[in-house]
């Protein structure tokens, strides 16, 4: 269990729906503040569940924190792919230091990725970048 706690980022309450607050996905949570989510000791089950790979490995650099680089990594459900999402605010967020030395390392490790910026979708492959499937991800 990570001893790390979400502090003051909040940037995967605006990927996510959250079904108990009927907050939609792509829109940013009423419970978002300066400081982390307003609510956190009482918030949501969906929020309590959804644990990024920063708040998850320890090993992660601390630059790495969602909020400070502007990306979001998640597995997919099945365990056997993950999820880049990157903030639509920092759309060059994987093209830049540190951003592009995770997404190599996420490439190295797992095949496929999927980016997620907005209302675009990328799936990459070791072998090349095929567009991505309706399955693709989630968010
Ligand atoms: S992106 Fe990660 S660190 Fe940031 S609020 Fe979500 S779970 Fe916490
Ligand atoms: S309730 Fe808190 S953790 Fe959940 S989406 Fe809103 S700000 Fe994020």
């Amino acid at each position: 269990m990570t001893a790390r706690v979400c502090g003051p980022c909040t940037l995967c309450c605006q990927f996510f729906a959250v079904p108990e607050t009927g907050k939609p996905t792509g829109q940013w949570c009423d419970h978002c503040g300066a400081t982390g989510c307003a609510i956190h000791r009482t918030r949501p089950p969906s929020c309590r569940n959804f644990e990024c790979f920063w708040l998850l490995d320890e090993g992660f650099p601390e630059d790495l924190r969602p909020d400070l680089c502007g990306i979001v990594v998640s597995f997919n459900e099945d365990h056997a792919s993950v999820v880049a999402h990157v903030d639509p605010a920092r759309p060059d967020a994987l093209a830049e230091e540190p951003g592009s030395a995770l997404l190599a390392a996420l490439s190295g490790a797992f095949d496929p990725v999927f980016v997620v910026c907005g209302a675009e979708r990328v799936m990459l492959r070791r072998h090349g970048q095929a567009p991505d499937g309706d399955d693709a991800a989630p968010g």
